[in-house]
């Protein structure tokens, strides 16, 4: 054998067929386990201009673990131990099993989505939704399109395109990841008319703005923070009226949406969606995925006249609701008329009892403290729904801290996020601290192989 190490680097065809390559070769496509070798052969031919030295067992290594990286997808299924309801950066809200089941469903097969079986004729691919979107908001039609954003823009781009949306200075809010209402009242075309001041809006300072070129009063409502002290809003009983005197529609972002009155579940100051219409709005807007606990999507409802006109225009191609989305979205509207606390999982989450918690805590606690190394601690906690909803309310909670000998907050929290089943955990005053509110009971031997897995050797 040469002394050259550049020679002693094996050929691509060698180390496909490397005896400890062949189990994860059986699994991996093979121009990914191709690519894989030349990628890593040519890290290897760098290390050695760099070092002089090669060792075989060092590239197996590494091949193997780049194979199982690339292989990996980057978006996977994870547990959410935060203890955060709606997470938007863990894709906010789970759906319901039959909702899950529609939408699979509608994947991998044809679907009637714009055909009246029963005439043979083209239909709307929204008739699946609008009757269970009136039911849960009261609205005289509705429509749907992909996200809040969404519903936002196309209603202000139908109804005020070229004119003037009047809002109180303290609802120019940003909802977070560039989300902010007056860019996306610009995105729309219409102008923004901003009226009062950041705590104080009162009637008459909407009554004044509006001219000939008004065409909506838009409210938002604040739904990720509160502004205390002296404060003076404008109700949307009173702002409906007022749109009815001038003859001029009021729109409601209501944000989060809730279908159903939180107030049992320890919530207060979230507004239903009847609310806004039944206080006479003209349109609310709201997600689907927020705390509807459905697919990711935008609601608008209210006044026929209205829907047809944002159904119409030529944007809402551009907006519309896939077949997956809008099946997953009919399956959820059909469980708030029956029993949605007990069907739809972030409800569920919402209203599990903290007994149940602490039970669930106390038993994976005593688990983790039999492993080497590691230890934890139930205590008292608090969740948050999160997603922009209800931001200045908790709901008190059990948390589990664990810790990890010689080991900080941050490299648990990371080895946990890594691990083959990725955990997400919350690290706060220095403890790692597990939440089983947002945790599925079905996911718990999972959880339990992943602390398994960082036990000290
Ligand atoms: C969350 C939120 C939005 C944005 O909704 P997306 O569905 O994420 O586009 C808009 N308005 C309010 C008031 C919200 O809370």
């Amino acid at each position: 054998m040469s002394n050259n190490p550049y020679r002693q680097l094996p050929s691509v065809s060698m180390l496909l067929d490397h005896p400890r390559l062949q189990t994860l070769r059986s699994t991996t496509p093979h121009d990914l386990f191709v690519e894989a070798i030349r990628l890593e052969l040519d890290t290897h031919r760098q290390a050695i201009s760099e070092t002089g030295i090669y060792a075989e067992t060092q590239l197996i290594d590494a091949l193997d673990n780049r194979i199982r990286t690339m292989a990996t997808p980057r978006c996977r299924t994870v547990i959410n131990a935060t203890g955060i309801v709606l997470h938007t950066n863990l894709g906010r809200s789970p759906l319901a099993e039959c909702a899950a089941r529609a939408a699979y469903d509608a994947a991998r097969r044809y679907t009637s989505l714009e055909l009246d079986l029963s005439t043979g004729e083209r239909s709307s691919r929204l008739n699946s939704i609008r009757d269970g979107l009136c039911r849960i908001t009261g609205g005289e039609s509705a429509t749907a399109v992909n996200n809040c954003a969404a519903a936002t823009v196309i209603a202000l781009r139908s109804i005020a395109a070229g004119k003037d949306v009047v809002v109180s200075r303290g609802q120019l809010v940003e909802i977070g990841g560039n989300f902010r209402i007056p860019e996306i009242l610009t995105a729309s075309g219409a102008r923004l008319r901003e009226v009062g001041t950041t705590n104080i809006t009162r009637l008459s300072d909407y009554e004044s703005a509006i001219g000939p070129n008004t065409a909506a009063l838009l409210r938002v409502h604040c739904s990720n923070f509160r502004i205390r002290g002296f404060t003076e809003t404008v109700s949307i009983e009173e702002l409906a009226a007022l749109g009815r005197k001038h003859n001029v529609p009021v729109i409601d972002d209501a944000g989060s949406g809730s279908a159903i009155d939180l107030t049992s579940l320890g919530f207060h100051d979230e507004p239903t969606i009847r609310e806004g219409l039944a206080a006479g709005a003209d349109l609310v807007l709201f997600s689907g995925d927020k705390l509807l606990g459905g697919p990711q999507s935008g609601i608008i409802a209210g006044k026929k006249k209205w829907i047809d006109a944002i159904d119409r225009d030529p944007l809402m191609r551009a907006l519309r609701l896939d077949k997956m989305s809008l099946a997953a979205l009919a399956a959820t509207l059909e469980l708030h008329r029956a029993e949605p606390v007990r069907f739809i999982p972030i409800l569920q989450m919402i209203a599990t009892p903290l007994e149940e918690l602490r039970l669930r805590s106390m038993s994976l606690a005593a688990k983790i403290n039999l492993m080497n190394g590691l230890d934890a601690e139930v205590s008292d906690g608090e969740s948050y729904v999160g997603g922009g909803s209800l931001a200045d309310q908790v709901m008190p909670t059990i948390v589990i801290a664990i810790e990890r000998r010689g080991m900080s907050d941050y490299e648990l929290a990371k080895l946990l996020r890594t691990s083959a089943t990725p955990v997400l955990s919350r690290v706060q005053n220095g403890r790692v601290l597990l939440d089983l509110r947002t945790v599925f009971p079905d996911q718990e031997e999972e959880l339990v192989a992943a602390i398994r897995h960082i036990e000290c050797p």
